[in-house]
């Protein structure tokens, strides 16, 4: 089967095909840890999880790597202003790292309660300076950096192919520039690689010795003059995606990720940079998912929708509902976030997993060790069979999850294959999906209001008498108010939201 996907460098869709037989290798730029990640940022990474998840389940093996950049991303792309890390430090009164590994530890537990597959190597910026120091100073030595006051620059104009992956040619980023007036970069489009800790970044906590890569403390700093010898400083934010990946998946690998808003600077600032100093094509496919907007608008602080995972799960909502609202939508196309929307994804999602549930019957793990030891492919009916082929085409089909998930439905609902065929097939998918379709839903308990306990009350006092007329009448009001009551073996009776 041909696996077609929407390649940004070159805006069509292409026949994928890795450079290993049977392995790709993919890079996804990760999060910035300075704050707790929102859903906007967790579309993203969903969608490299899917590509990942989607390689497998057709066949391949896949080496993944995400960065995790600690150090050196300011607040804006011209360069300029705060390090973000650092920002965030300030505002919490502790050191840059420590606001790295708490912001981190959150984001590797989001991507837990999300099903994201932890990527193969999950690489620190500020492990990896050495190699960001190295790949600069290849750069220098092939002539295509130059150095102003506050740091070394990216010279664009050398770089021919600059604004392949965006469309944008330099002089139309040099029209739509109007910061760059004060600046001493030659070029509006040329970018830092490293940056002096001088003038607005004095203060820098995080400062290496450009010549030995040795991390100093702050109160080792030494005067400007001093600082400017040594250079020291910190590394750009696009200068480590180059080096990390080439570090871990070689010079030129198969699929890069991001989102759109990477496309115009930041993802096309690593081509430059990489292709410049290996003289190699640096990536095969860029895919790039799109926005996430919120009641349809764009996500900011001052509006105070950056909703995180935990905002859902206080909502009484699975995490993994915001997996499924992701996947109804193609990820090449505006996604707009309403709660109403993820509330439908909700219950879609507790529709899946009733359903499979009563497919399973009681002993799951007895079923579970029966489809381990079959062979999938060779004893699937005829109509199972094309389901599942339906389901790789749609995949292969640059991705199309509403596609996909739509298969999935017709087999869980749908007759016409056996319950043993529809069990393994939506195991099968899932796996693509990663929507735990065969955990329970969990009923929620509810606390009952005074109210609700007066009936309780009444309930038991007509069961007591076997006044069973009242007492399926009251049970019918706790139905009106979507709830169940349960009996348990105590007497005590247990209110429960109804699925
Ligand atoms: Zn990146």
């Amino acid at each position: 089967m041909l696996i077609r996907f929407f390649n940004s460098l070159g805006r069509k869709k292409e026949v994928f095909e890795p450079l290993e037989k049977d392995r790709v290798k993919i890079y996804s730029c990760g999060p910035t840890v300075y704050a707790s990640p929102h859903i906007g940022n967790f579309r993203a990474f969903i969608f490299a999880d899917l590509l990942r998840r989607s390689l497998e389940f057709l066949g391949f093996t896949v080496e993944s790597v995400m960065n995790i950049t600690d150090v050196g991303h300011l607040v804006s792309d011209s360069d300029s202003g705060e390090d973000k890390l650092e920002k965030g430090a300030a505002r919490e009164g502790i050191s840059p790292l420590a606001i790295a590994r708490k912001y981190e530890k959150e984001f590797l537990d989001d991507l837990e309660k999300l099903n994201i597959e932890k990527p193969t190597y999950l690489p620190r910026a500020s492990e990896h300076i050495a190699e960001q120091i190295e790949l600069i100073k290849k750069l220098e030595k092939k002539g295509f950096t130059y150095e102003t006051s506050d740091g070394i620059y990216f010279d664009t104009s050398k770089f021919e192919n600059y604004g392949a992956l965006s469309g944008q040619k330099i002089e139309d980023k040099e029209a739509g520039a109007r910061v760059a007036v004060k600046s001493e970069k030659r070029n509006p489009a040329d970018f830092a690689l490293w940056k002096f800790c001088v003038g607005e970044n004095e203060n820098h906590i995080l400062c290496w010795n450009f010549e030995t890569g040795k991390q100093l403390s702050d109160k080792n700093l030494r005067s400007e003059t001093e600082t400017r010898k040594a250079k020291i400083g910190f590394p750009g934010w696009h200068i480590e995606c180059s080096a990390m990946s080439m570090k871990y998946l070689g010079a030129t690998f198969d699929i890069h990720t991001g989102g759109v808003d990477h496309i115009p600077v930041h993802h096309e600032n690593e081509i430059a940079q990489s292709e410049a100093a290996t003289d190699q094509r640096f990536v095969n496919f860029w895919l790039h998912n799109e926005f996430l907007t919120i009641d349809g608008g764009k996500m900011s602080k001052s509006l105070g929708n950056l909703f995180t995972i935990e905002d859902i799960k206080a909502k009484g909502i699975d995490p993994l509902a915001f997996r499924l609202f992701c996947f109804g939508t193609h990820y090449r196309q505006k996604l707009n976030f309403t709660w109403e929307a993820l509330s439908s994804a909700n219950n879609r999602l507790k529709r899946m997993r009733n359903d499979f549930a009563k497919k399973i019957g009681a002993d799951t793990s007895q079923i579970f060790e029966i489809t381990k030891n079959k062979s999938f492919e060779t004893d699937l009916g005829n109509l199972a069979r094309t389901y599942k082929l339906d389901f790789s085409s749609a995949i292969s089909d640059d991705l199309n999850t509403p596609r996909a998930l739509a298969i999935l439905e017709e087999v869980l609902f749908g007759e016409g294959i056996s319950q043993d065929e529809q069990r393994r097939l939506v195991r099968e998918f899932d796996k693509v999906l990663g929507l735990n379709l065969d955990q329970p839903v969990v009923e929620e308990k509810i606390e009952p209001n005074q109210e609700q306990q007066k009936l309780l009350a009444e309930r038991a006092a007509a069961r007591a008498e076997k006044d069973f007329a009242k007492s399926d009448e009251i049970r019918a009001k706790f139905a009106e108010m979507g709830l169940e009551i349960e009996d348990a073996k105590s007497g005590k009776q247990i209110v429960k939201k109804k699925n």
